[in-house]
C-alpha cells in the first residue's frame, strides 16, 4: 500500500487507505467497477456506525461462527471486494473451519476469477472453487449469469458465509434451503434483511474477529453451538444496528458541529 499518499493525521486514514487499496484491485481486475460503488455505500453506512464493531455485530459473529463450525458443508464465498480486502483472512478461515473457497461473482469474467483464485493461492489457499467451466450448476429464481454456482461447492452447501452480497443472489440461496450468514454495513439492503445473520460491521474489522470467535467455539460442545443459533434473532440484531445508527446521528446533531472546523 502507497501509505505516502495518505497522512498519518488524516482523522479517517485508515478508510482512505482502504479506498486506495481496492482502488488499485481495479487495476489488477480484482474488483469490478461496480464493486468501487459498492464500497462507497459501504464506506458511508460505516461512517454513521461510527467505525466500530458494536454489540449487535458482535452477537452475528458468534452466531456465524457457530453456524460455521456446525456445518456439514460450509462455504465461503469470495467476491472481488472480499478478495482485495481480506483474501488472507478468508484463506485463515477455511483452514481453521474445514469450510471451502468459492470465487462467487456478480460480474462473471474469466480474467476476473483467475485473478481472484491467484490472490487466494497467494495468501495460501489450496483449492478454490468456481472458477470457469468449474462454476456449472445454477442458483434457481436467478436469470443471467449471476446465478452459476460450483456444484462441489455453493449449490451443495448446507452454510454459505457470503459477505458483500448482492440481494437477489442472497434471496435465491435462501430459497435453496441454505443458511446464509453475511457481512453488510447498510442494515437496510436486501442480503441484509434476507440472510440467516447478517454482521453490520466493515469486512476488514469482522474477519480477524470471526477467526478469533471460531476459534474459541471449536472447543465447545455442539449443543451449546446450536442453543447460539437457536436463541439468535437476526431482525432483532437488524433492529439493534439501525438504533446505534439513528441515536449516534442524534448525539452527533445534538452537540452540534463536532469537527473542529472554524467556519
Ligand atoms: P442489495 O442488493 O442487498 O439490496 P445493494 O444493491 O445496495 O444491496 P450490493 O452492491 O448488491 O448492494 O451489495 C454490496 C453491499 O456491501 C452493500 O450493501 C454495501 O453497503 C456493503 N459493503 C460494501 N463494502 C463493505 C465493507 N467493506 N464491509 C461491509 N459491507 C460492505
Ligand atoms: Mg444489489
Amino acid at each position: 500500500m502507497d501509505e505516502a499518499h495518505v497522512e498519518k493525521k488524516h482523522p479517517r486514514a485508515e478508510s482512505i487507505k482502504i479506498r486506495e487499496a481496492i482502488t488499485r484491485s481495479v487495476e489488477a481486475n480484482v474488483v469490478a467497477l461496480a464493486g468501487l460503488i459498492a464500497h462507497g455505500r459501504g464506506e458511508a453506512f460505516d461512517y454513521i456506525l461510527g467505525e466500530k464493531t458494536t454489540s449487535p455485530g458482535m452477537k452475528a459473529i458468534t452466531a456465524s461462527a457457530a453456524y460455521i463450525i456446525l456445518a456439514e458443508h460450509p462455504i465461503l464465498s469470495v467476491n472481488g471486494n472480499v478478495a482485495a480486502l481480506c483474501a488472507e483472512e478468508f484463506v485463515e478461515l477455511s483452514k481453521i473451519s474445514n469450510s471451502k473457497l468459492e470465487v462467487n461473482l456478480f460480474h462473471r469474467t474469466l480474467e476476473r476469477e483467475i485473478a481472484i483464485e491467484n490472490l487466494l493461492k497467494k495468501a495460501g489457499a489450496d483449492k478454490v472453487l468456481g472458477v470457469g467451466e468449474a462454476a456449472s450448476s445454477r442458483i434457481q429464481e436467478i436469470f443471467s449469469d449471476r446465478r452459476r454456482v460450483d456444484p462441489e461447492g455453493i449449490f451443495k452447501a448446507d452454510v454459505v458465509f457470503v459477505p458483500l452480497e448482492d440481494g437477489d443472489r442472497t434471496q435465491g440461496l435462501v430459497k435453496m434451503g441454505k443458511k446464509v450468514l453475511t457481512v453488510d454495513l447498510n442494515p437496510l439492503s436486501r442480503t441484509a434483511q434476507w440472510a440467516n445473520v447478517t454482521i453490520v460491521d466493515n469486512i476488514i474489522r469482522a474477519m480477524p474477529l470471526l477467526i478469533s470467535e471460531v476459534k474459541r467455539l471449536k472447543t465447545v460442545k455442539p449443543l451449546e453451538l446450536k442453543a447460539i443459533i437457536k436463541n439468535y434473532d437476526n431482525k432483532k440484531v437488524l433492529s439493534e444496528a439501525m438504533i446505534i445508527m439513528e441515536q449516534r446521528l442524534h448525539s452527533l446533531a445534538e452537540k452540534g458541529v463536532y469537527l473542529d472546523i472554524d467556519y
